[in-house]
């Protein structure tokens, strides 16, 4: 393929960064703050130092319009309800007091005040403070953010380019206030919204913003006629103002669909559209609309969210035929840069193969400034890094650390009969009934116990060689020994061994599987300044060997009570994880479901009676249109059963989800054919068990009694109340008492005088039955 050159010159641009910097200066400064260690003007500056650092660098790489008002200190829709100035009434004296502290309040809560809702942005595992508004809120324009930090990327001379979350999505993502009338919708407030937008506008503009960026990313969901109907509205409002900066409206993550034609038609200069995750369905949809005549198009070709180095030739050809489509075009990462790492090249201990193929935040940006020149000067231009990266993808794809082909021949092998147990559910329950012998309503947690300070220390001496491994594992024995010990006495019927030995749960799972592998620096913030390192699913994964039996097995010996084996079930170990992109993720799914199926034999084969296989984000990484949805859940049930279907009859099957949500996914939650499920619902008021009840869901239910996310204590009142909702919608065989998910971050006072009383609650309900 050859580009020619002569057409006008492709930018280079990005939609936003990390924000933590290289050593996450940010969270110090930030945590620092909140203990005040750190005051304002230290916080202040450790800021605006990193975002000069992130400007300078992406110039430096030959980005040629940078991001600005992407930073954060907490979270950029929260920043955006202060740009809006829709801070909820319960905050607005300490907003109104001090704006940084109250920020702070809404983002976390005070003793008298409660935080904003969080929630997942997307289909990320980045969290979002979500707006709460109603009939009464009054929108006033409060620009100073976003012109702040324009003004301070133009004065390093460079070109900028504002970024904000646009109004149509911010509108969506919101809540309706606790205090608004049943039925209202916070769309109902666009035409309160528009003025307010195009004041910041207007602000930006003034500032010296050439271009202003609105992200709409709401609109790669399905949307109903009167919401693409709002989004025309908007944008003809906006775009039909005479002091405005010019717009570009983007979206991610998911083909643009019916907004395509709509934003096509609107009064604004340029789309950003996503022709990473699923190219073909965006080229589609712009030649059906015969391209954007007159309009800047930027082309998100490089993918924003993945860790690996992008097939350069490929992306060229994207961009080639998109040329014809637009009147400038400019290369861009699908997404902001802020769901990578920053950089790979700090990963010195990684093995060099596999380092070869990962591109973070720094190596993104820097595909994309190639592929800007490659498609300005043509291919020769960029032809040694044409030829290299080449190489590297046929290295990586014929790599032993890719492809095993043991693995290969088991998965191709699994059969129907695989995923599903000898035994209808029936038989499965009497057998369990017999072996176990608990009694109505039994008593049992989701796996955790408190994580202490001094386990966290011995762990990190472990780490830094204080203490050795033998050292290490008497320590965990002893968290066993107490877990078992309280366990007993409280009067649970089916213990946990507490799961000392993970500071993750995917983690924990990931270090002993091959294909595998675990950064040192490889931080993505989840919320605030809470960050994580995910794994990187980099090959085929196997086993080498059990991986939780010794310690379950330890608690096992300590008591005659039941213990519950415990393992992170498929589909939270890919969601939690970066997935490889040389494979279908349903592939991938099915190589981790055969490592645990071994690991469940082996559990069963060591005596252990109960095994649970949590999929906390079985509901979370459900595709964003419907039309995925069908195949996604056929897979991840499908994982779900293989890992768990060779378990006999009187083996008990558990599984357990979080994150009250479970009405579009119960005949999934169906599928997965187990024994018996814990649930989060003491937040939701046993919202759950009544739609598992609507549904005619046949099997045991453990609706959770207990918030564990709230260091209160519910007495023994609060927890029968709720059982007694739940046995309105679960008969008393087929219910189980236990909390909502598990007690690693809670402290042992309350956890322990929590589990007491919700043991207490079920006692005190058996009596009654
Ligand atoms: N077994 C895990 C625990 O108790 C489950 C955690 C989760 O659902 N997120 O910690
Ligand atoms: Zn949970």
């Amino acid at each position: 393929m050859t580009v020619q050159s002569g057409a006008p010159p492709a930018g280079a641009t990005v939609y936003g960064c990390p924000r933590q910097g290289r050593r996450r200066e940010l969270k110090r400064a930030v945590e620092g703050y909140w203990r005040g260690r750190v005051d304002a003007a230290g916080l202040h500056r450790t800021a605006a130092g990193l975002r000069r650092e992130n400007w300078l660098r992406l110039a430096g790489a030959g980005i040629d319009e940078v991001p600005t008002g992407d930073f954060s200190y907490y979270d950029h829709v929260l920043d955006t309800t202060v740009m809006v100035g829709a801070v909820p009434g319960r905050h607005r004296a300490a907003v109104a007091a001090d704006p940084l502290d109250g920020y702070f309040a809404m983002a976390r809560g005070t003793q008298e005040t409660a935080p904003l809702e969080m929630t997942k942005w997307f289909d990320t595992n980045y969290h979002y403070l979500v707006p709460e508004l109603g009939p009464d809120t009054v929108f006033t324009a409060d620009p100073g953010k976003q012109a702040a930090e324009l003004r301070e990327a133009q004065a390093l001379g460079l070109t900028a380019r504002p970024v904000l979350v646009g109004p149509v999505t911010y509108l969506l993502l919101a809540r309706p206030a606790p205090d608004a009338p049943p039925g209202f919708r916070p769309l109902a407030l666009l035409d309160a919204l528009l003025p307010v937008y195009a004041e910041v506008l207007a602000a930006l503009r003034a500032a010296g913003a050439s271009w202003v960026q609105l992200d709409e990313p709401a609109f790669v969901q399905d949307r109903t006629p009167a919401e693409l109907a709002a989004l025309a509205r908007a944008y003809d409002h906006l775009g039909g103002r005479a002091d405005r900066p010019r717009l570009l409206v983007a979206s991610y993550f998911e083909r643009l669909g019916e907004a395509l034609p709509v934003l096509a038609r609107a009064p604004v200069e340029g789309l950003a559209l996503d022709f990473a995750e699923d190219c073909a369905a965006n080229l589609e949809g712009l030649a059906a609309i015969g391209g954007l005549p007159g309009k800047r198009l930027v082309a998100g070709v490089v993918h924003g969210r993945n860790v690996w180095i992008d097939d350069l030739g490929v992306s060229l050809a994207t961009l080639s035929t998109l040329r014809g489509l637009a009147a400038r075009l400019d290369v861009a990462a699908s997404c902001s840069l802020l769901h990578v790492p920053l950089d790979a090249a700090l990963e010195r201990d990684l093995d060099p193969e596999v380092a070869g193929w990962l591109a973070f935040a720094r190596q993104k940006t820097a595909e994309i400034v190639t592929l800007a020149r490659g498609l300005t000067h043509g291919t020769g231009a960029i032809a040694a890094e044409l030829a290299g990266r080449r190489a590297a993808l046929a290295a990586r794809a014929g790599s032993g650390h890719t492809r095993d082909p043991a693995v290969r021949v088991r998965t191709s092998a699994v059969t129907g009969a695989d995923a599903h147990r000898r035994e209808p559910y029936g038989k499965r329950s009497a057998a369990q009934r017999a072996r176990l012998r608990l009694p109505l309503l039994p008593t049992t947690t989701i796996g955790s116990f408190p994580q202490t300070g001094h386990l966290r220390a011995v762990r990190a001496d472990l780490r830094a060689g204080r203490i050795d491994t033998a050292a290490y594992e008497e320590h965990i024995r002893g968290e066993i020994r107490a877990a078992v010990d309280f366990q007993e006495r409280a009067g649970l019927d089916v213990l946990v061994h507490g799961e000392p030995e993970r500071s993750d749960m995917v983690q924990y799972f990931a270090e002993q599987l091959t294909g595998y592998v675990a950064t040192r620096h490889g931080w993505v913030q989840s919320y605030g300044t809470r960050y994580v390192r995910p794994p990187i699913l980099s090959g085929d994964v196997s086993r080498p060997g059990p991986m939780t039996v010794r310690w379950t097995s330890y608690a096992q010996s300590l008591t005659e009570r039941p213990v519950k084996g415990m393992l992170t079930g498929p589909v939270t170990m890919l969601a939690w994880s970066f997935v490889r992109d040389d494979q279908p993720r349903a592939e991938t799914a099915r190589q981790v479901a055969l490592a645990l199926r071994d690991e469940v034999l082996d559990l069963e084969a060591a005596g252990t009676p109960v095994i649970q296989v949590d999929e906390p984000a079985l509901r979370e990484t459900l595709p964003l249109r419907a039309n995925g949805r069908a195949a996604y859940l056929a897979w991840a049930t499908e994982a779900f059963r293989l890992a768990t279907a060779a378990a006999g009859a009187g083996t008990q099957i558990h599984t357990h989800m979080c994150y009250a949500e479970f009405g579009d996914v119960l005949a999934a939650i169906d599928d997965l054919d187990a024994d018996v499920i814990s649930l989060e619902a003491a937040r939701s008021h046993m919202r759950v068990a009544g739609e598992l009840a609507a549904y005619g869901y046949p099997r045991a239910v453990g609706p959770g009694v207990y918030d564990i996310h709230s260091p209160r204590v519910p007495g023994t009142a609060e927890a029968a109340a709720l059982l007694r909702e739940a046995l309105r919608a679960i008969p008393a065989e087929r219910l189980w008492v236990n909390p909502d998910c598990g007690l690693k971050t809670r402290g042992w006072p309350e956890a322990g005088a929590s589990l007491e009383h919700l043991v207490a609650a079920a006692r005190e309900i058996r009596a009654q039955l």
